[in-house]
């Protein structure tokens, strides 16, 4: 099974596919390459669609697939009006973000510390509606939770200033950050309605973990794509 959730979503232009990957797959960059070649495969096959990365470097620059893959952008977003495209955003701890139009546009979205306090996902919901999308809703992925994501305190207020609802405290008494409560208050702001999808990577062993697992971890994936 490639998707430990996937759910498809009727369309006024077919039929949008959200689905993410756990742990059975590694399509993390630094994945074995014959590794992530037969994860990408899978994903591929599963979604009848062309798979398309990014270069994830935790800003808030958003990439518009227009046609088949090419280079790998540069960026923590992907949109696209185009149906056969499965757009990827990959993580091991950052919030992974799916966008579904009911027009039919998509977006996946990296959204990580930096990401959050930039405005990663505003800037892909006004991308997205600069490609006509109306009435988006959104599926937040798997990420580390307030509970364990620990952080300095000066990076926390930081942060927090910014993003009020990411002010956490670890489960033993720490600064923390809950970066997906940040995303879910960006997205209720948007006025998008989100849908909570798996646990926190870091306690769900099920799940890529940079906090767990160190530089070796994996990542998983976020998929989303329409068919026509
Ligand atoms: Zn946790």
């Amino acid at each position: 099974m490639t998707f430990f959730f996937h759910e498809t979503v009727p369309v006024t232009t077919g039929t949008v596919s959200v689905a993410f990957t756990d742990r059975r797959l590694d399509l993390g960059d630094l994945a074995e390459p014959a590794v992530r070649e037969a994860g990408l495969g899978e994903v591929a096959a599963a979604s009848g669609a062309t798979p398309h990365l990014m270069h994830q470097v935790h800003g808030a620059h958003v990439h518009v697939v227009d046609g088949p893959a090419s280079a790998v952008p540069d960026a923590d977003a992907l949109v696209t009006a185009l149906s056969g495209e499965a757009l990827l955003a990959r993580a091991a701890d950052c919030v992974p973000v799916l966008l579904v139009a009911a027009s039919g546009e998509v977006g996946a979205v990296h959204a990580g510390r930096e990401g959050v306090r930039h405005g990663v996902v505003a800037a892909a919901l006004a991308l997205l509606h600069e490609l006509g999308a109306t009435d988006v809703r959104a599926w937040v992925g798997p990420h580390i939770c307030g509970r364990c994501y620990e952080v300095p305190a000066q990076l926390r207020d930081e942060v927090a200033a910014v993003v009020p609802a990411t002010r956490a405290t670890t489960s033993w008494g720490t600064p923390a950050l809950d970066l997906g409560a940040g995303v879910r208050a960006q997205l209720a702001a948007a006025g998008v309605p989100a849908v909570d999808v798996g646990g926190c990577t870091r306690e769900d062993e099920a799940l890529h973990s940079y906090r767990r697992d160190g530089a070796a971890a994996g990542r998983l994936a976020g998929v989303v794509w329409r068919t026509p």
